[in-house]
């Protein structure tokens, strides 16, 4: 890739007549092509702990730099964080889950309504740019669709593109996955006026198998060549590729409801983070819990309990959280509970349960 393309003029910044004489070119009148990949779950465990040559060649040969997840460390407030390219405190997405204090309900973060911040979707119309969104998990589409003109989940894909492309796999397959990336290759030779793709995968591979395990060489070998046929398929593109978060083995999982009732420190509600329609992958069990009080009263005692929790490495009160980790203290919990590295919350019918070694694997609250 170090001939003139659409990319390295840009970067050398020649104007159009330059190019023109240059004779190595045709002359693009639109901005360049541009594909943003979310692959969900792909920790720098799995970057490392695989092949992957067409991206590791992109890594030496383009910008490559380990970044840190915005918190919690879930999908959704990733996702937003990435699409929006803003912090929770704006975007306002600050789980896969939150208390509906309206209602007095869990909800799903799943409705655009949400969503307080452009879209890069929104982004590129206002320059003219049209754009796809295309998704293994269909929750995407409702949360982040926004502005987008091709709007594709591969878990409730429409009969066009089932017939254009086969039938789409089960949302807890790496299959999916693979289908997803055809979608953006469909896109990308049949569509030339679309500027910009946004694929996102789903993480349930990464959550089943560690890096080392064959499934996931295969997972990510496959992603490899997709990558490959990208880059292909439209070499005057950018390609982008980000995560939303890593993930390890966890030991045990606090219902943070039942083990406050147990000692006495009873609170309204507490919600994990992570909580998402998927649980096959997870559960609903994540490493950082928001906890709603029944009166504000109730904080230094309650705030003390949860201190003493095995696992749990941090309560924060609301304007703590919200300060520190960028977050929109409107929706989050009267106190914010990190768990460490081995430790989760979630809904569990016993306070605390050790889980099994072949437990899957779930995102901590931050790396
Ligand atoms: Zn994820």
């Amino acid at each position: 890739m170090r001939e003139l393309t659409r990319r390295s003029v840009m970067a050398l910044g020649l104007g159009s007549s330059a190019l023109a004489a240059s004779g190595r070119i045709a002359l693009a009148a639109r901005p360049q092509r541009t594909v943003v990949v979310m692959f969900d779950g792909f920790g720098m465990e799995y970057l490392e702990g695989s092949a992957m040559p067409v991206l590791k060649k992109w890594a030496s040969e383009g910008i490559f730099a380990p970044v840190k997840a915005v918190m919690p460390s879930v999908t959704n407030c990733n996702n937003a964080s990435i699409c929006c390219g803003t912090w929770p405190s704006e975007h306002g997405v600050i789980g896969n889950s939150y208390f509906n204090q309206k209602t007095g309900q869990e909800d799903y973060m799943e409705d655009g309504t949400l969503l307080l911040a452009p879209t890069i979707f929104e982004r590129a119309k206002t320059h003219g740019v049209s754009s796809a969104l295309l998704t293994s998990k269909k929750k995407t589409t409702t949360l982040l669709g926004r502005g987008a003109e091709i709007v594709l989940a591969a878990e409730t894909p429409s009969p066009e593109w089932e017939t254009r492309l086969g039938k789409a796999p089960g949302i807890y397959s790496r299959e999916i996955n693979y289908w997803i990336f055809e979608a953006a290759l469909n896109i990308l030779a049949d569509r030339t006026d679309i500027g910009l793709i946004y694929v996102h995968t789903t993480d349930y591979p990464m959550h089943m198998w560690p890096p080392e395990a064959t499934e996931s060489q295969e997972h990510l070998a496959k992603i490899d060549t997709l990558l490959q046929r990208i880059s292909q398929a439209a070499p005057d593109a950018a390609v982008l590729l980000t995560a939303d978060h890593a993930m390890n083995f966890k030991k045990r999982c606090w219902d943070l409801d039942r083990a406050l009732e147990a000692r006495g420190t009873p609170v309204q509600i507490s919600i994990s983070a992570e909580r998402d329609k998927y649980v096959k992958h997870h559960r609903g069990m994540g490493g950082a819990a928001w906890v709603y009080l029944k009166q504000a009263g109730d904080l230094d005692k309650v705030r003390t309990v949860l201190s003493g929790l095995d696992g749990v490495e941090a309560v924060l009160t609301r304007a703590e959280a919200a300060e520190t980790y960028n977050l929109m203290a409107s929706r989050i919990g009267d106190l914010v509970v990190l768990g460490d590295k081995d430790t989760v919350f979630g809904d569990l019918d016993v306070p605390m349960e050790t889980l099994p070694q072949a437990s899957v694997l779930m995102a901590p609250y931050m790396n």
